[in-house]
């Protein structure tokens, strides 16, 4: 039998499955595993054995529910026949959700999925458990049809949706039981439904609380107004003092470690500039684009850091009036990093940065809020990275854009720090299903892509890894 049959008999175990593989992401989406509430945390149980049984059925082996006090399950499965030869691959999926409840706006109940117009609505659909589906129903139609040619594991976590604290410990305590030459994390959606697009590079994150301090207490304005300097007055100086007329932030040697572009990424990362644009327009419905003006949209988003203000708090802002010179204010600040800034200098800068701006009339603390996670650029051009590439546009018939994209997956900077492994991200929802939101929905067709995708893969795969060692 030919590599060719063989796919195609893979092919035709899908197609004649179609219906029970929906029936079966239907059965995960009944369970609401709620991971960020507490009175879910039998439900999150009941989704990790629901899996682990699903994984033994579709022929992995070693399946196992981690479990570990105060924290949700980990599902662990692996199928290693494909002998010490063949590369072995990490996979990497959540199965818990974000809350949902009827009165945000659903048209139908989060937790009985539907299907309108090709689209399967529950909440987790797209985020993530049709990511969780596609991989177990892949490797369930090639193990079915002859043998993988790669040896497979797979790690499903129950907290991505909150703490992350289970997996990013067992990563760190385990990484024998992991250790693989390849790690695939399957999550995340792409700008367009039909143009199939790779993220290769995350930003990092540091967040931090400003204090600022005047009077020991809240003061009459009459009395005090005009000669004691008003802390949000003095907050709202120094915030202005963090940008400058270029947008570009203003802390000394904040852009110390940042990486420039190189003429063949920024012409590679253009190619992607106007799904980014349109999707921009779309999503923020701001009236005009803001930012450093040497870059384009998708620069900014993806390879440039930033210093947002989250959050302004101090004195009186509810209904009615208090002429109040209050006594503290307060703002919300993180970073989005890139390159190799490290979090914990770039707060130690802004701390610097901050003692300097303000003013002998107040004072100020600058405090961590204990949450710091560098940037991951993933590298282009290993064998599981060409593997994905290849895999999307056979599945797709499109070559798949590469994209910078602005946001932070603890994992997978996790999964390159403890364990070193060259990674891809591979995505099969759509930005615009709703993921978080009312009527979060997957399309059945982009599933029974992804399901394509993965079966191209591990043939991909064996043969890049064959041609790089
Ligand atoms: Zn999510």
């Amino acid at each position: 039998m030919t590599d060719g049959d063989l796919l195609q008999d893979r092919r035709q175990y899908v197609a004649d499955s179609e219906n029970r593989f929906v029936e079966e992401l239907c059965e995960l989406l009944r369970i609401p595993s709620i991971s960020t509430r507490a009175e879910h945390a039998a439900d999150v149980a009941r989704a990790a054995r629901w899996i682990a049984e699903k994984m033994r059925r579709a022929g992995l082996e070693a399946v196992e529910v981690i479990t570990k006090e105060g924290q949700c399950p980990l599902v662990y499965g692996e199928w290693l026949g494909a002998g010490p030869q063949a590369p072995t691959v990490l996979f990497y999926c959540h199965y818990d959700v974000q809350p949902a409840f009827l009165a945000d706006g659903w048209r139908s109940d989060p937790f009985q999925p539907v299907i309108r117009d090709g689209k399967l609505y529950a909440r987790g659909a797209v985020d993530s458990k049709s990511h969780v589906m596609i991989q177990l129903h892949a490797v369930e139609a090639a193990l079915a049809k002859g043998a993988l040619p790669i040896n497979v594991k797979y790690l499903f976590e129950g907290e991505e949706e909150s703490s992350g604290a289970h997996i990013l410990s067992f990563v760190r305590e385990q990484p024998q039981k992991l250790h693989a030459d390849y790690a695939v994390a399957s999550d995340g959606s792409m700008p367009d439904r039909g143009q199939p697009a790779l993220v290769y590079a995350l930003r990092g994150i540091v967040s931090c609380e400003l204090r600022v301090q005047g009077p020991a207490r809240d003061l009459h304005s009459g009395h005090y107004g005009g000669n004691v300097h008003n802390p949000a007055q003095a907050l709202c100086e120094i915030l202005a003092q963090l940008h400058d007329e270029n947008s570009t932030v203003t802390v000394p040697g904040f852009y110390d470690q940042v990486i420039e572009l190189g003429e063949t990424e920024r012409a590679e990362l253009a190619q992607a500039l106007p799904w980014i644009e349109r999707e921009w327009h779309e999503v923020t419905e701001a009236p005009q684009a803001w930012g450093e003006s040497d870059y384009n949209l998708h620069e900014r988003t993806g390879a440039r850091p930033t210093l947002e203000i989250n959050g302004i708090a101090g004195g009186y802002a509810e209904e009615g009036f208090k002429t109040v010179l209050p006594a503290q204010a307060i703002a919300k600040i993180s970073c989005r990093l890139v390159a190799r800034q490290e979090p914990a200098q770039i707060l130690r800068l802004l701390a610097d940065h901050i003692a300097r701006l303000t003013p002998p009339t107040v004072t100020s603390e600058l405090r961590s809020a204990g949450y710091g996670e560098p940037a991951v650029v993933l590298e282009l051009g290993t064998a599981v990275m060409e593997a994905a590439l290849t895999a999307y546009e056979r599945a797709w018939g499109k070559k798949p854009l590469l994209l910078r994209e602005g946001g932070s997956i603890p994992i997978v900077a996790s999964f390159e720090r403890e364990l070193g492994l060259p990674m891809a991200l591979m995505p099969f929802g759509y930005k615009g299903c709703g993921a978080h939101g009312p009527n979060e929905h997957v399309y059945l067709d982009m599933v029974q892509k992804g399901i394509h995708t993965m079966l191209h893969f591990y043939d991909e795969l064996a043969r890049q890894h064959a041609a790089a060692v």
